[in-house]
């Protein structure tokens, strides 16, 4: 292990080597050190657990790599071939070209982000967008935050602390990465009441469980599945009547949070946030970057004294949204307001797409491929939890692994070098074959896409 140690070449060594000689031009020198020093002591650690020391020239290599990280940005723009339209893991909804100009204009220099031009003093972020929210979803007030989980932290420590707030056993849910409602409402201070059972609530469990130290009634939407059979549910009605009686406001999670009729589009009726709000629901909470189809945030309406509370909250400075968004979000609202949300935003365009168009799309990648794919029928899914089993009808680029009668299969590998493509192309690989939905691709990739599946070809046909 000893001469293993000796083996190790020191910083100077390193620094003295061509290749990383030439990065002095670009970094200063105490930044080379300290990755060369840190690269050494993990070879280091790599000899004391018995690994031999690796030639100078692969240190240099690893080092030269390390040295490239830094200046890659590991945050890229990729495609999602995968047919799930709000992809939580590929950044939920793209954009509309008018929301990234707005966001890019709020970036570039100063704004008036809390400054009332007309008084020239100080003013409060909310007034820009808050008209707007008032005016789509009926509701008295509205309040924009971070995202939705901070919406629903806030909400709960500003009403419910040290209270008790009432939830069905069946909405007590985890969204995903670790989101568990009842996890949140304990960081609120708020003690959750689970009333009912996993399949069957009434609005009697609801009643019982009302003491005096109850806040707030509230409902979960279950985003990301769907108890079928024997289940029964208390409407959302019922629940504000029941507030009503007790003086306790309702508080929807509506999660995805929809300004249009999805059965318009042929799928499932999705709550709608008007609906919330005509039902009676003291407060609507949900997502900018799901259904909304706008930058990340969480958005919250409802009647005006209890919103006030919020915006009085000291937790919500600790949840502001920042001035790029908020000029994102207004500008996506913007959309819905003019009538034009279908064709202007991506999600409601993806959603919206005739067949027709999507087979042709398909039908033109499957031709670059040579024969080598074809068109089937599949689903698009919505994703972001919402419709959880609501497809919409698409046609798929299958990509067959095996090849030239060789039953050798390839998709895996296929699906790694779209992966690895300068705009890496992320589909999804079923029962050993490549799926590429045009539905969840912005027609403006199309060309991207094409280009590097030609490039796979030549993969095939040398394999
Ligand atoms: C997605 C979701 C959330 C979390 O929203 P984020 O904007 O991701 O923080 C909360 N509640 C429900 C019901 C959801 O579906």
């Amino acid at each position: 292990m000893n001469s293993e140690f000796r083996r190790l070449p020191g910083v100077d060594k390193i620094l003295s080597e061509e290749r990383i000689k030439q990065l002095e031009d670009t970094y200063p020198h105490e930044l080379l050190v300290s990755v060369i020093r840190q690269h050494l002591e993990h070879e280091r650690l790599a000899i004391v657990a018995g690994n031999p020391c690796p030639p100078l020239d692969k240190i240099v290599d690893s080092i030269f790599a390390e040295i490239g990280k830094l200046e890659n940005f590991s945050l890229r723009r990729v495609i999602n071939a995968t047919g799930v339209l709000l992809h939580t893991n590929l950044g939920r909804a793209p954009l509309s070209p008018e929301t990234v100009a707005a966001m890019s204009s709020a970036a570039q220099g100063y704004s008036n982000i809390e400054f009332n031009l007309d008084s020239g003093t100080r003013g409060s972020r909310q007034t820009h967008i808050e008209p707007m929210l008032c005016q789509l979803t009926g509701a008295e007030a509205g309040l924009v935050v971070n995202n939705n989980a901070s919406a629903i932290l806030l909400v709960l420590s500003a009403l419910a602390k040290r209270k008790e707030v009432i939830v069905s056993r069946g909405e007590a849910i985890e969204i995903g990465d670790s989101f568990r409602i009842p996890d949140v409402m304990r960081q609120s201070g708020a003690k959750l009441v689970e009333v009912g059972t996993t399949n069957c609530t009434y609005i009697t469990d609801y009643e019982q469980a009302i003491t005096d130290r109850t806040a707030a009634l509230m409902r979960v939407h279950t985003s990301n599945f769907k108890i079928t059979g024997f289940t029964h549910s208390v409407s959302l009605q019922e629940l504000v009547t029941l507030g009503r009686r007790h003086d306790l406001p309702v508080v929807d999670d509506l999660g995805s949070g929809c300004f249009l009729d999805t059965t318009a589009f042929g799928l499932d009726p999705e709550p709608m946030v008007q609906q919330s709000v005509t039902a009676g629901a003291g407060l609507v909470c949900f997502s900018g970057d799901k259904l909304v189809g706008g930058p990340q945030a969480g958005i919250i309406v409802g009647e005006k004294a209890l919103i006030d509370k919020l915006k009085r909250h000291p937790l919500a400075r600790a949840v502001r949204i920042d001035k790029i968004r908020l000029a994102g979000l207004a500008a996506t609202l913007r959309h819905y307001l003019k009538g034009e949300a279908q064709s202007k935003i991506p999600v409601w365009a993806m959603l919206s797409t005739p067949l027709e168009d999507i087979e042709q799309r398909a039908g033109k990648w499957a031709n670059a491929l040579k024969g080598m794919a074809q068109v089937i029928d599949g689903k698009s899914m919505i994703g972001g939890g919402s419709l959880p089993e609501s497809t919409l009808p698409t046609k798929l680029v299958a990509i067959k692994g095996e090849h030239k009668g060789k039953n050798r299969n390839l998709a895996p590998t296929l699906a790694q070098k779209l992966r690895s493509a300068d705009i890496p192309i992320i589909g999804r690989v079923s029962d050993d074959v490549l799926l590429l939905d045009p539905r969840s691709i912005l027609p403006e990739e199309d060309e991207i896409l094409l280009r590097e599946l030609r490039n796979l070809t030549a993969i095939l046909k040398h394999s």
